[in-house]
């Protein structure tokens, strides 16, 4: 049986009439950025992330980056981030001449240490980017509460993370001063090429943005600011509007996949429960668990990633793959060992917790219309790695 990481076919084939249908209907009008098609998708965000303002953007990078630069972060501001997130996070700080100061994770959510941002914050600290990774929300209270005493904005990277709601029901990306959203094809939900979303309840800030997505020209070709070009395509929209609806039930699709590794794993002895930290032999696989949890909430978790971690994970994901199971590492190396980071001096050991993360995890298919069938195979074929 093949199961690959991810299929965006059956997900097409299911919309496919509408979607073509909108795609020819912008070829038609030939008006390709931004305008009224973008506008309207912009609605729609506004009303169901229930937030004032939304704009469509190029990327989630350049969300991340319009959004930094929006609240004014200048060469030599530090921003804190998580060290164990998609590249973009820090990258983005370091495009700008900031310092990305980096902290370790919690290490049952793998989400930024709110804790941990407390005692980074310094006298240049301007903002952190929390990240609502794989699809959870952080601890959005103890981080605005952070945030607030010590005047900084939070910028929220919920690339992974849109639909997800928080403990009073708030929309992950909302709860900040500013929220980042990608439309990267992968992501729970994806447009037919690049796109981002930035969204706000901060009128001030929302003009800046929207001016700043633009080469900051306000009016056209007369520029007190200086932007870029983080301007979104039309057809992205069109594609985006049909999709959002369906949102929802596609989370939901994807948490009872989750529920069913769970179930699977811990029936066949590879593990006892989730949201165990250690390893032992009755716990070979750590499962994960939602932390924010609750019954008034549906979209706690929207696993854009089902991550497990296991100690012999390079051998295990190379016997998958020969069994036709597509598999990632969602991240291999942490922010402060990368490379192109060396001159922020940090050293292996620096953050354990995230260093472990990035040695064990492993995600597993998950996307909304694989079959428990699948699951349920994909499970076997680690038990029978695990038990030999
Ligand atoms: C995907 C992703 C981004 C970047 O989004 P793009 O649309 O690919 O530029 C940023 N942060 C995180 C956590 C992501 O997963």
């Amino acid at each position: 049986m093949r199961v690959p990481l991810l299929d965006l076919k059956p997900q097409y084939q299911s919309l496919k009439q509408e979607l073509d249908e909108a795609i020819i209907k912008v070829a038609e009008s030939q008006y390709f950025i931004l305008g009224p098609e973008v506008e309207s998708m912009e609605k729609d965000f506004c009303n169901y992330l229930n937030c004032k303002h939304a704009l469509g953007v190029s990327s989630g990078t350049d969300a991340l980056l319009l959004a930094l630069m929006a609240i004014g972060i200048q060469p030599g501001d530090e921003v804190i981030v998580p060290t164990f997130s998609f590249f973009a996070t820090a990258g983005v700080v370091s495009r700008l001449n900031a310092t990305p100061v980096v902290v370790d994770i919690d290490p049952v959510t793998f989400n930024i240490d709110a804790r941990e941002l407390e005692r980074k914050i310094t006298n240049k600290t301007r903002a952190v980017i929390p990240v609502h990774l794989y699809g959870q929300s952080c601890e959005m209270e103890k981080i605005v509460e952070v945030a607030k005493a010590n005047k900084i904005k939070i910028i929220e990277d919920a690339a992974q993370a849109i639909g997800v709601q928080y403990k009073d029901g708030k929309f992950a990306g909302t709860i900040g001063d500013a929220g980042c959203f990608s439309f990267f094809p992968s992501k729970n939900l994806g447009g037919y090429g690049d796109g981002g979303l930035v969204v706000t309840n901060d009128d001030e800030l929302a003009q800046r943005l929207k001016i700043m997505r633009v080469h900051g020209a306000e009016p056209k070709y007369y520029h007190k600011v200086i932007g870029g070009n983080f301007r979104l395509d039309a057809i992205q929209a069109a594609v985006l509007k049909i999709k959002l609806p369906h949102l929802d039930n596609w989370s939901k699709k994807r948490r009872e996949n989750a529920e069913a590794y769970n179930k699977f794993f811990i029936g066949s002895g590879l593990a006892e429960q989730t949201g165990k930290i250690s390893f032992d032999s009755k716990n070979k696989v750590l499962l994960p668990k939602p932390v924010f949890q609750s019954d008034s909430i549906k979209n706690y978790h929207i696993y854009n990633q089902y991550i497990i971690r296991v100690e012999d994970r390079d051998k295990l994901r190379g016997y998958l793959t020969k069994n036709e199971i597509g598999t990632e590492i969602y991240y291999p190396v942490p922010f402060h060992l990368q490379e192109c980071f060396s001159n922020l001096n940090y050293k292996p050991g620096d953050f354990p917790l995230a260093e472990r993360a990035a040695d064990t995890c492993l995600a597993l298919p998950i996307y909304p219309e694989l079959s428990k069938d699948q699951i349920e195979f994909v499970v076997s074929k680690i038990n029978e790695f695990l038990k030999n």
